[in-house]
């Protein structure tokens, strides 16, 4: 648990920024950051403690405008993560509460069902093991199917074997992350959009809200406890309350194909390859989205700024940052071949499709159009390891702020699917560390 937290430690300057100290908003908790994983925390922190004064501040003017409106839209079942870990649990428990707040709620949703599919032989044991570890995760319902019955499911996809997991489903997240703010909201909870956080300060003769929270506008909010949870900027705002700056996080693009919508019945279920052991990301699949589309993605580039979601959205700072940090230069060397393919492929439509006609030779390049891209926010060691899990530093926190603030420094995939689950656990870890 220890791990999936950062405490700040460090002893802050105090300083006085604002004019009117009765007009500045006046929280016993803040949590930054309006995606998924804070709004459901906001949420659930306000069901839990209806009492307290709770405020959510959130930098774009909407909710979700980065990784919680821009994925694939999986729920996903739990199949891939290493058993015992954060992500098999929580994807696991999360996949239940998610649907049960769907109906509760009446937000549209499909459980189309997911396969995995082995097209070569090689790649069988590999599919085997994940029937296993899906077996130890808890995961509902999965079954072994050999080349005939994948095609009962999947009348287009062809593969020697595959995997079905029947409860895997689709849903726009961006949506429920909406859902989850409108359920603060109506419980007395505060928003702050266009609120960018761009500084920390010890409170000025205010030891009952000893933390101020300042933004870009040199607006302020005092607080008595703070959650952070920025997803891309989740480092930046942790080295700004005097965290280290690793997990540094590095900025990954991945770009979607649309099927044209005469196409459309080419595809049911999503269908996933059996991913490649050596990379993080499950690799390029055929997801049906609940709006009608089907998506075909996402790839892995490099973006050139956190919030890079085109070729030229390039932030001459932020590029550099990612250039000097050892981490992510040893590992652009163990990937190069790699991060080379995946440019090319990205430039070139057809090799994009090809990835993909080895589960529907039927898709041919006329058939695509280019679709929407997300940002991954990909967390890594000085070391160039990739890190998976949800990762959390575990300083022994200290100091007037120090003692005060909790950062979620990384919710990668699945942290959508995972997110009523998180919310629950951060609830448990403020109850544990501030008394709450
Ligand atoms: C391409 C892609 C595909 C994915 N597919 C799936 C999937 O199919 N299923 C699944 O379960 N998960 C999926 N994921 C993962 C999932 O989207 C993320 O785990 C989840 O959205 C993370 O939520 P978050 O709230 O931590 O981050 P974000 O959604 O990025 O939210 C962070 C928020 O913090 C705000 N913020 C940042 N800095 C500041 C600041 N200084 N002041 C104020 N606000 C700030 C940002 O504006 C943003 O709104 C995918 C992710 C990507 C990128």
């Amino acid at each position: 648990m220890n791990k999936l937290f950062n405490i700040t430690h460090k002893n802050f300057n105090t300083v006085a920024r604002y004019h009117n100290v009765a007009q500045i908003p006046k929280y016993d908790l803040v949590v930054i950051g309006g995606g998924i994983v804070g709004a459901a925390s906001a949420r659930e922190l306000k069901i839990r403690h209806p009492t307290c004064k709770i405020g959510l501040l959130e930098k774009e003017s909407g909710y979700a405008c980065h990784q919680s409106g821009n994925n694939s839209g999986v729920v996903h079942a739990g199949i891939y993560y290493k058993p015992g870990s954060l992500k098999a649990k929580l994807c696991v428990e999360g996949l239940r509460l998610a649907y049960t707040y769907f109906d509760e709620k009446r937000i549209k949703y499909s459980k189309c069902g997911k396969l995995i599919v082995a097209t070569e032989q090689s790649e069988v044991s590999r599919l085997l093991d994940l029937y296993d570890r899906g077996i130890q995760n808890g995961v509902q319902d999965l079954k072994l199917l050999d080349g005939k019955e994948l095609k009962e499911i999947e009348p287009y996809s062809k593969g020697i074997q595959a995997l079905w997991s029947p409860h895997t489903g689709i849903v726009n997240w961006g949506e429920v992350t909406k859902s989850y703010v409108q359920d603060f909201e109506e419980r007395g909870g505060k928003t702050h959009l266009d609120f960018n956080v761009n500084q920390f300060y010890e409170s000025k003769d205010d030891a009952e809200y000893p933390v101020t929270i300042s933004n870009s506008l040199d607006k302020q909010v005092q607080a008595k406890y703070v959650l952070t949870c920025c997803g891309l900027h989740s480092d930046t705002v942790a080295v700004l309350t005097g965290c280290p700056e690793e997990p540094k996080i590095i900025p990954f693009r991945g770009e979607y194909l649309y099927i044209k919508k005469e196409k459309s019945n080419l595809v049911k279920a999503n269908i996933y390859p059996v991913p490649d052991p050596r990379f993080p990301f499950l690799g390029v699949h055929l997801t049906p989205r609940i709006d009608g589309r089907i998506i075909v993605g996402p790839n892995a580039i490099l973006a050139f700024c956190k919030e890079g979601y085109r070729w030229g959205d390039i932030n001459m700072k932020e590029l550099k940052e990612i250039a000097e940090f050892s981490g992510f230069r040893k590992m652009a060397m163990k990937y190069a071949g790699f991060g080379l393919k995946e440019m090319i492929r990205s430039a070139i439509m057809p090799l994009q499709v090809m990835q993909v006609q080895k589960y529907i030779q039927e898709l041919t390049t006329s058939d695509v159009e280019m679709g929407p891209a997300g940002v991954r926010a990909q967390a890594m060691g000085k070391d160039g390891t990739l890190i998976e899990d949800f990762v959390f530093d575990s300083k022994p926190s200290s100091g007037a702020i120090g003692s005060r603030v909790l950062h979620c420094r990384n919710a990668p995939s699945p942290g959508a699917t995972s997110s009523l689950a998180i919310a629950k656990m951060i609830a448990d870890k403020m109850k544990d560390e501030f008394k709450l």
